[in-house]
């Protein structure tokens, strides 16, 4: 027994040695200055600091730092600082060291980083929304400090989402969930794009584990058939290139299971109906690093010799590069055997950019090259730091501002006078004028985009010229957060909303002061109480604000009630000001149906007590992947895992959420939408319910159908048992002929 632990150890002690060296090999060819022997104290140090204890996979604990700090370096490109704060990061966390002592060891810098990192250790999400605000706004606030600290924080995610499987089930849900809701947008937004795909890829398949399967069985199975679609398509390509004197290499590019998983759930098709699961990419070593915009282009030009580029899907990231960074060119080829195919054509630089994003942009900026991403990275940072500084009450909206500007892609717009600005896209007219200017959305009446008037709701499009119109009679209106997209807007109306509330506010104190002293009623200031809920108003300050605006008016009821007297009548509404709309949270208990839990579920807790309800956004039946969520009364709520409000709630209230599996069904009916849209024909809607009816024997609670320029589409409510049933349904609809899409409505 002794000596096989002793053998243990020791081979442990092996590997440590070796996951060291095998980082210091990787820093070590890398261009930074070379500072191995601070790497090799923190190290030491870190070691040391972690003895004896151990991951949930049973490893020693050191073995994780190691990890992220060879991610750190290995895959973002980070240099000795990082490394050495990446071996650190949780020694302050989970040892007796101090800050201090790190500082005294390591230097400031070093420290600082560290610090950050403890500071956000508790995740950003904590059990209660304002302790989770708090520890985002931390995050966030680390982030503009030193980007280092978020790039290391994106590692030690990285680390533990590639280890989740050694977590307890509903652990795994809350860092998955977390991790696609915030850490993959941070990690696009910072422009490392191959982290976020497996970010995403390891969170899909920990959430849904079979749909995972299903599809790598698939681009298993069509593996074959791409690899020889891949090189009947790039042979020429490459002679071509190599007549030019071209340097160059081509590499095929598979879609993730995660993004081609996204794509059938938002368009509504199959896995064979991706066309783009195979990209080529051409990565080039410019003859003239200067000139190597030019060179996308020549090497763009001889692909057009062999092959027709699809119109409209050159992608110029070039000359205007997207806001993490990116540059590289894209086109669309139609291959020799009729399929689409897209062909990104980036340099070495470029290349590397994509892969490792801002670290590798401030590696070629030391060498003198200033090129405009950095100044996107520094702008959005600003943005972040305005959110920040404008404090919002409420920590889910919080969340989603940032979130909104984590993820949008861009498009540019021009001012009358021909300057150019980037915007994201589906912005708004008013989205513009308050990227311009606060006091310019504030009192944004309009625009007029290319000449044309237009409202504050309008979609703009790259290219347009847009021209805001403004009007100093115009005021803020909640209204206005329905439409608006960007975090800046929605922040700027927020604040502007809870100014015009705190007047209103004040002078409804005013007002009701005034009703006290002419009733005589100062006595009973205490009591305030009374009025309010003869209004069925909620606080004090809902009411000021309605007497404030003058939706309520004080009168003789308001005294009766104040003073105790039965009379008055409780009024059957009460108007109150534009504030509700801001509530967000509108799940009453009516809105969820009552399902049976024995038949259905089973939960994989000791809770069993519990009664649960089916969530009234996502309507899962049983076979859908499910979670359960503890509301605020102590239910559980079964959400679909995909289903966007679970998103949240994983994030927000990670601890409340139970693993959840079907149990047993076809006891109970649900109603699940299906959508069919085809080419309009005679006698398809006949075909359509007689399968459903007789050959599937199946109820229909519903069905519409619209039918437009030949085309028609509609929605038929079924009443089945399981997800398989709906299957069934799709499989067999699709047989008819004209029908082009079916699919289940989420
Ligand atoms: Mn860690």
């Amino acid at each position: 027994m002794v000596q096989d632990d002793e053998k243990r150890i020791k081979n442990e002690e092996e590997a440590i040695s070796r996951a060291f060296q095998d980082i210091l090999d990787i820093y070590l060819a890398s261009q930074h200055r070379k500072k191995v022997e601070l790497i090799t104290k923190a190290f030491n140090f870190a070691r040391q600091a972690h003895k004896g204890v151990r991951r949930h996979s049973g490893e020693p604990y050191i073995m994780h730092p190691l990890a992220v700090a060879r991610i750190v370096c290995a895959e973002i490109g980070l240099g000795s600082t990082s490394i050495c704060a990446a071996l650190l990061h949780d020694v302050v966390e989970d040892t007796d060291y101090t800050v201090e002592d790190i500082r005294n060891l390591f230097g400031e810098k070093i420290a600082m980083i560290v610090d950050g990192l403890t500071k956000i250790s508790g995740g950003v999400f904590g059990m209660q929304a304002s302790e989770q605000a708090e520890n985002f706004k931390k995050l966030l606030l680390t982030m503009s400090e030193d980007i280092r600290v978020i790039l290391i924080k994106i590692a030690d995610r990285l680390h533990n989402m590639r280890t989740l499987e050694f977590m307890p089930v509903n652990k795994q849900y809350k860092i998955a969930g977390e991790t696609l809701y915030i850490y993959a947008p941070i990690a696009y937004r910072l422009g490392l794009s191959k982290i976020k795909t497996e970010l995403e890829n390891l969170s899909f398949r920990y959430e849904h584990p079979e749909e995972y399967a299903k599809i790598e069985k698939k681009i298993e199975k069509t593996q074959q058939e791409r690899d020889v679609l891949y090189s009947e398509f790039t042979t020429p390509i490459s002679d071509s290139l190599k007549k030019m004197g071209c340097k160059f290499y081509i590499i095929g590019r598979v879609k993730s299971p995660y993004s081609i998983w996204n794509k059938m759930q938002k368009k509504h098709v199959a896995f064979e109906d991706i066309y783009d699961i195979l990209a080529v990419r051409i990565i080039f070593t410019p003859k003239d690093i200067d000139d190597e915009n030019n060179e996308c282009f020549k090497i763009y030009n001889a692909i057009t010799r062999i092959y027709d580029a699809h119109p409209d899907r050159l992608r110029d990231w070039l000359n205007k590069p997207r806001a993490n960074g990116y540059r590289a060119l894209h086109a669309t080829f139609m291959s020799k055997r009729g399929e689409w195919i897209e062909v990104q054509i980036r340099s070495e630089r470029m290349n590397e950019v994509a892969e490792q994003g801002i670290a590798a942009h401030w590696k070629y900026k030391n060498q003198g090259d200033d090129a405009t991403p950095d100044s996107q990275l520094d702008n959005w940072l600003h943005t972040i730091k305005e959110i920040l500084d404008d404090p919002q009450p409420n920590a889910l909206d919080f969340l989603d501002t940032i979130k909104l500007n984590l993820f949008a892609t861009e498009i540019f717009v021009f001012t009358p006078k021909g300057e150019i600005k980037t915007m994201p896209q589906n912005c708004t007219a008013l989205d513009l004028a308050y990227s311009i200017h606060t006091f310019l959305g504030n009192h944004c009446i309009g625009a007029k985009v290319n000449h044309r008037l237009v409202p504050l709701n309008h979609i703009l499009n790259s290219g347009d010229q847009v021209e805001i119109l403004t009007s100093n009679s115009q005021h803020v209106d909640a209204g206005w957060l329905n439409f608006v997209t960007t975090a800046k807007a929605r922040t700027k109306i927020q604040a502007a909303l809870r100014r015009q509330k705190r007047i209103l506010q004040r002078e409804g104190e005013e007002k009701l002061q005034q009703f006290l002293e002419k009733e005589e009623l100062g006595n009973y200031s205490n009591n305030i109480e009374k009025i309010w809920k003869r209004h069925n108003l909620d606080s004090r300050e809902q009411l000021l604000e309605a007497i404030g605006s003058g939706t309520i008016v004080l009168g003789s009821d308001d005294k009766d009630a104040l003073l105790g007297n039965k009379k008055f009548r409780f009024p059957t509404f009460s108007f109150f000001g534009k504030g509700k709309s801001e509530n967000k949270h509108v799940e009453t208990p009516e809105h969820f149906e009552k399902i049976d839990r024995k038949q259905t579920l089973s939960i994989t807790d000791d809770s069993l007590h519990h009664s649960y309800i089916i969530a009234d956004c996502c309507h899962p039946i049983p076979g859908d992947d499910v979670l359960g969520y503890y509301d605020e009364e102590n239910r559980i709520v079964i959400h679909k895992r995909k289903c966007p409000i679970a998103d949240t709630l994983k994030s927000s209230h990670g601890d409340r959420i139970l693993a959840a599996n079907w149990d047993t069904h076809r006891t109970l009916y649900f109603q699940v939408p299906i959508l069919i849209k085809g080419i309009d024909s005679i006698g398809i809607l006949n075909q359509i319910t007689t399968i459903i009816y007789q050959e599937l024997n199946v109820g229909i609670q519903k069905l519409t159908i619209e039918s437009k320029d030949g085309i028609f589409e509609g929605t038929v409510w079924v009443n089945v048992h399981d997800v398989e049933e709906v299957h069934t349904i799709c499989n067999t609809l699709k047989k008819i002929k004209n029908i082009q899409t079916i699919a289940r409505i989420d």
